[in-house]
C-alpha cells in the first residue's frame, strides 16, 4: 500500500484527504491512501518521513510552502522560478531518502480562471507561498500585478491602507491569498476598502472552506463578481497526483 499525504499546520480547513478518498473510490484506486499529516514544525519532517516508510510523496500547505525549500534535495524548474513548493516526491534507498519539490498551485490557479478574463491588472493580497504561484501564473497570462502586504516591503508592494479608488480603477482583479476568513475564523476578512468595489471588479479567494468567505460576501454586496478556491484545489490536486504516480526519472 502506497501512502500520500498533506503536511501543514493546522489542517482543520483542509479538504485534500476527502478529495483524494472520493477520487480513489470513484476511480477504483485501491493501492493508494491519502492522509492528513499535521506537522507543528517543518524541522520535524525528516522524522515523519522515517516513521512512514510507505509514504512516497506529499502535498504542502500553509505555512510551509516556502519554509520547506531548504529541506529539499532538488526542485523542478517551475518550482524554482516560483520560489514555493506544494508537492514533494520521496525517493528512498534503505534508510536514506531524497526529496524533490514541484509547484502545482500555479497550474491549478491557471486552469481555474474563467474565460474570457477581461482584467489587465491584479492586486494579490498576501506575499506567501500561494501568492508566489499566483504571481507566476498571472505573468504567464500577461496580467500585471502588485502585491498587497501588511509589511513595509517597498518596491511595487502596496500597503492595505493606501488602496484607493484610483488604484482600483486600474486593478480590477483582486486575489486573496491570505488565510484571513479560512475555517474556523470565518468572521474575519482582509482589511480592504470593499465600499470602493463595483461591477467591474472580480474577487478571487483562494480559500475554499468556507465556500463563501466574508471577503467574497463583501465583494458580492458591492456588486463585484466572485469565485472561491475550490476549482484551484481540484486543479492543483489532479496535477500533483499525476506527479505522484508517474515513473520517477
Ligand atoms: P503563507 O505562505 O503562510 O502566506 C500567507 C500570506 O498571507 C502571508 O505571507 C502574509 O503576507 C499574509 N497573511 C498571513 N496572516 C495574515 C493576517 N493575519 N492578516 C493579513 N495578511 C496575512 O500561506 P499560503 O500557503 O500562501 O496559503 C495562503 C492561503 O491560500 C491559505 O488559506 C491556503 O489554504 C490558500 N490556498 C488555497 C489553494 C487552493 O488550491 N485553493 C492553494 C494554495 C493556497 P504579508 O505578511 O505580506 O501580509
Amino acid at each position: 500500500m502506497q501512502l500520500l499525504g498533506l503536511i501543514g499546520y493546522p489542517l482543520s480547513h483542509a479538504w485534500s484527504a476527502t478529495y483524494f478518498s472520493d477520487k480513489f473510490s470513484r476511480e477504483k484506486i485501491t493501492n493508494i491512501a491519502y492522509r492528513l499529516l499535521p506537522l507543528k514544525q517543518i524541522g520535524m519532517l525528516p522524522d515523519l518521513i522515517r516513521r512512514h516508510p510507505e509514504l512516497t510523496g506529499f502535498n504542502v500547505t500553509i505555512p510551509y510552502k516556502v519554509a520547506i525549500l531548504p529541506l529539499l534535495d532538488d526542485q523542478d524548474e517551475k518550482a524554482r522560478e516560483i520560489g514555493a513548493v506544494n508537492t514533494v516526491t520521496i525517493s528512498r534507498d534503505g534508510e536514506t531518502f531524497r526529496l524533490k519539490g514541484f509547484n502545482t498551485d500555479a497550474e491549478g490557479f491557471l486552469s481555474s480562471l474563467p474565460e474570457p478574463l477581461n482584467h489587465e491588472k491584479a492586486l494579490i493580497l498576501g506575499t506567501g507561498g500561494a501568492a508566489r504561484a499566483v504571481a507566476w501564473a498571472l505573468k504567464q497570462r500577461g496580467i500585471g500585478f502588485r502585491f498587497v502586504s501588511r509589511q513595509k516591503k517597498g518596491g511595487d508592494t502596496v500597503d492595505y491602507n493606501s488602496i484607493n479608488l484610483n488604484l482600483l480603477d486600474d486593478y480590477t482583479f483582486i486575489i486573496n491569498t491570505t488565510p484571513i476568513g479560512m475555517y474556523p475564523d470565518v468572521e474575519a476578512a482582509p482589511n480592504f476598502p470593499y465600499a470602493l468595489l463595483s461591477g467591474k471588479h472580480f474577487l478571487y479567494d483562494l480559500i475554499y472552506n468556507p465556500a463563501q468567505t466574508l471577503f467574497l460576501s463583501k465583494g458580492l454586496a458591492a456588486g463585484a463578481k466572485t469565485t472561491n478556491g475550490y476549482s484551484m484545489l481540484v486543479g492543483q490536486a489532479e496535477a500533483a497526483f499525476r506527479i505522484f504516480t508517474r515513473t520517477q526519472p
